[in-house]
């Protein structure tokens, strides 16, 4: 089989630079690898009845397949060069944020218009932060919610499929370098196809591949970072100051007792907390949804503390599983503490829980956080929940739910030139596997820069 361009991963990343080829060099031949299934196939078993919690399937229904990651996410769109990612290091500030505001009139036209566009611009917010030794980071934030992220991706399956090969179920063994300078995909049971560009997204998913890849075609590689923290759960009218007109507040706090920057993270009004497997560790992550009647009573976000290594050290994502596993390993899943507990020095039960004033959305085992966590982590954690009550009284109080653990691993970043190209002339390394982004619009707007410069080339 023979290909101009093959991408291997049906993520953002994969997908807007599929979409931007058929766009704009139709007679391009195409194919999409993807480890996971169709976006109508993806299920994750977990009914809250039957199923209750992660039953670490081979294939994550929420991780893989059409959509990657970002299939069943909040759909939060944050256009902005302060955070989500470091592709304007490589393309610059002005090519990033014009490529994702690109991206963000894509998903209008697919489904998403009539989502509301949240902006830091001119908010009093920011005073308010600065007063309280918090940084509020700029952005404009696309919320489309779960839902209507959906409905766009149903979209732009539909005009896609019949314009390039899709293989679902196909997870890429191998990349080979071929002496023409083209490339060989091999798959399935011995099966191959040639393509003379290669697109690379294969994501947090597929970390661990695209290490091995680059390990074999020499494509040097660095890592040394792994952000660890807890995912924070309050009742909505605590935060809906801020969320009403924010939506999501990236807020960063630098700790008086060790100088550590903390950061809350992926903000979901009135969401719900969910697990999150990664190569098979349940660690716990959030979303919201659009629709009203999924709305929750409850405010959840991460708050994360980052975590860089120096030599002799490399293996930082090691080091976030090990965390996540003694969480694992305590809890069989993700473990929840009150925070008054946390202060008290005691394990929570589910008695405590179902006398707070806080309903937990997600169904994870009462336990004790401090013998999961480091105490430099959780002591930062800790300094910024009474920074954040400050702007937010209510934060810091005893009902107040932490998760343990939201881990955001790294892929391990890739060395690339100014067109997100490795040393191989052709294979293009772009979204979250390339430790460039890690964010669902720096993925996108990853997806149509390569996209542009394959058509530039070929
Ligand atoms: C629960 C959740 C909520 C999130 N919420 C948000 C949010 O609101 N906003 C935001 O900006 N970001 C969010 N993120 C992060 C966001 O989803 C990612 O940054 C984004 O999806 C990255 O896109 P990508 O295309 O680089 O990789 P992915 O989306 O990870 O896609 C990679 C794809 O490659 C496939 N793959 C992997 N290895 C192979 C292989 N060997 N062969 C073939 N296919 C392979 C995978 O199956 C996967 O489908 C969230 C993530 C999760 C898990």
């Amino acid at each position: 089989m023979n290909y101009d361009v093959i991408i291997i991963g049906a993520g953002p990343g994969g997908i807007f630079s599929a979409y931007e080829l058929m766009k704009k060099k139709p007679e391009l031949k195409v194919a999409v690898f993807e480890a996971g299934y169709a976006l109508e196939k993806r299920k994750c078993p977990i009914d809250g009845e039957k199923v209750k919690s992660c039953i670490k399937c081979p294939t994550c229904a929420i991780m893989n397949g059409f959509g990657g990651a970002g299939a069943f996410s909040d759909g939060k769109y944050n256009i902005t060069n302060d955070f989500g990612g470091t592709l304007y290091q490589y393309i610059g500030k002005t090519k990033a944020l014009e490529l994702m505001k690109y991206v963000d009139e894509i998903n209008m036209s697919h489904g998403g218009e009539g989502t509301k566009m949240f902006s830091t611009a001119g908010s009093e917010f920011k005073k308010l932060c600065m007063q309280n030794k918090l940084k509020l980071l700029d952005a404009s934030v696309r919320h489309l919610g779960t839902d209507i992220n959906y409905v766009v991706l149903e979209n732009l399956y539909a005009e896609m499929k019949d314009h390039m090969d899709f293989y679902f179920h196909t997870p890429v063994k191998d990349i080979e370098a071929l002496p023409d300078g083209t490339f060989r995909v091999h798959y399935g049971e011995g099966e191959t196809a040639d393509c003379r560009k290669c697109v690379v997204s294969v994501g947090r998913s597929g970390s661990k591949w695209m290490e091995e890849v680059c390990k074999k075609l020499n494509i040097e590689t660095l890592s040394n970072r792994v952000d660890i923290g807890v995912r924070v759960e309050i009742p909505a009218e605590i935060f809906s100051h801020l969320t009403d007109s924010l939506y999501e507040s990236k807020i960063v706090y630098r700790t008086a007792k060790y100088e550590d920057a903390v950061r809350t993270f992926c903000m979901n009004p009135h969401g719900i907390v969910v697990n999150e497997n990664t190569n098979g560790i349940v660690t716990v992550n959030g979303h919201s949804f659009e629709d009203p009647e999924k709305k929750t009573e409850n405010t959840n976000f991460a708050l994360l503390v980052a975590k860089h290594f120096s030599e002799p050290f490399k293996d930082s994502n090691g080091y976030g599983e090990s965390i996540a596993r003694l969480s694992n390993m305590l809890g069989g899943g993700v473990i929840v503490q009150r925070f008054g507990d946390l202060e008290r020095g005691r394990r929570t039960n589910a008695k405590r829980i179902q006398e707070g004033t806080v309903r937990p959305t997600l169904d994870a085992t009462p336990g004790d956080l401090s013998l999961v966590l480091p105490k430099r982590i959780l002591d930062d954690i800790t300094e910024m929940l009474y920074a954040l009550d400050k702007i937010a009284p209510g934060t810091a109080n005893d009902d107040t739910l932490l998760y343990g653990v939201e881990v955001k691993f790294y892929n391990m970043e890739v060395k690339l030139d100014e067109n997100l190209e490795t040393e191989y002339k052709g294979l293009y390394i772009i979204g979250d596997g390339s430790g460039v982004t890690h964010s669902l619009s720096h993925a996108s707007a990853s997806g149509v820069y390569v996209a542009g410069k394959i058509i530039e080339n070929i």
